[in-house]
């Protein structure tokens, strides 16, 4: 059997296209959605994350400010300006890039931003809303896995097993938590599960986060199950790659998502919809 690919691209675009009609319908009426980007410090990965997020945002209509400071920001300045963009209406979503310098508790500026701005979906409140069944912002990379089961008809996953590698704040746990909302029955493994690949060879959806090379190979999956690899690694050649062994478990699954061109566009996508729901359940 050789899997079909969620073509992350792809419905990314889709994706895009939908947020950039409903932009110009909240324009109609007066309001321009806007996202304030924080980066503090030079980790050159974060750099690239943010300037992709200002690029997707006004490539969407969306408007973006990026505000750089120094790694040696003292966090009282960060908190004071993230209070200032809390207060301010004409920004509507609030984005501050991880890591932050060492010297700052990450937890403590998350927890700063007014859960209305929360547009990454990290804010306790948003972890809170989803673990209760109440609308709040979703986590990105999450989020676009569930838009990529819906993508594939797999929207009420009712009797369906779902197993989720990885329990990360960010990653596996919301993920577990959306999954469970989707009615499927939910089994979240970590470094500490036992015999791994017994659990997933009964699953019908294994979404991989563990950010670990071929965590998943061809042998621990079970025929025609999806697969969703969130991890980004790096294989020998330096290219990117996920958690999941591709070229074997394609041969195995029914549906599979690609590294890159999966989960990763998928993620930038959702952080669009995310500040244009902020900006239009700010205008009503
Ligand atoms: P993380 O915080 O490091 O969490 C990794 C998880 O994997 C932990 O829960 C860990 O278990 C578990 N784990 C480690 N080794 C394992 C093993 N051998 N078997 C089973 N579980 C194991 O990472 P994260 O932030 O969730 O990110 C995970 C991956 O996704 C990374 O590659 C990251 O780059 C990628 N990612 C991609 C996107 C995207 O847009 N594509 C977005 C976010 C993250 P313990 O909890 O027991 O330590």
């Amino acid at each position: 059997m050789t899997a079909q690919l969620i073509n992350g691209n792809a419905l990314a675009q889709q994706v895009r296209t939908e947020v950039a009609h409903r932009v110009s319908a909240l324009k109609s009426h007066g309001v321009q959605p806007h996202l304030a980007v924080i980066l503090v410090g030079e980790d050159p990965g974060s750099q690239v994350y943010v300037r992709n997020k200002v690029a997707d945002s006004e490539q969407t209509g969306l408007n973006a400010t990026l505000e750089r400071y120094p790694a040696s920001l003292p966090q009282e300045e960060l908190l004071a300006r993230i209070a200032i963009l809390n207060a301010d209406p004409s920004v509507h979503g609030i984005l501050v890039q991880l890591p932050l310098p060492k010297h700052m508790d990450a937890n403590l500026v998350i927890e700063a931003i007014a859960p209305e701005k929360d547009v990454d979906g990290f804010h306790v409140a948003s972890a809170g809303a989803l673990m209760v069944g109440q609308p709040g912002f979703r986590p990105c990379t999450p989020y676009g896995c569930m838009r990529m089961l819906e993508s594939i008809g797999m929207k009420d996953l009712r009797g369906k097993h779902a197993v989720v590698i990885g329990r990360s704040n960010i990653v596996g746990k919301p993920m577990a938590m959306m999954l469970l909302a989707a009615n499927a029955t939910v089994t979240i493994c970590h470094s500490g599960t036992a015999d791994l690949a017994a659990l997933t060879r009964q699953a019908d959806i294994v979404v991989a986060a563990v950010g670990k090379r071929n965590v998943l190979t061809a042998d621990m999956v079970k025929p025609g199950a999806v697969v969703i690899d969130v991890g980004m690694n790096r294989d020998d050649a330096g290219k990117l790659c996920g958690d999941v062994d591709f070229a074997g478990v394609q041969n195995v699954a029914g549906w599979i998502t690609p590294v890159p061109g999966g989960v990763g566009p998928m993620t930038r996508a959702m952080l669009l919809v995310n500040t244009l729901e902020a900006a239009e359940a700010a205008k009503t």
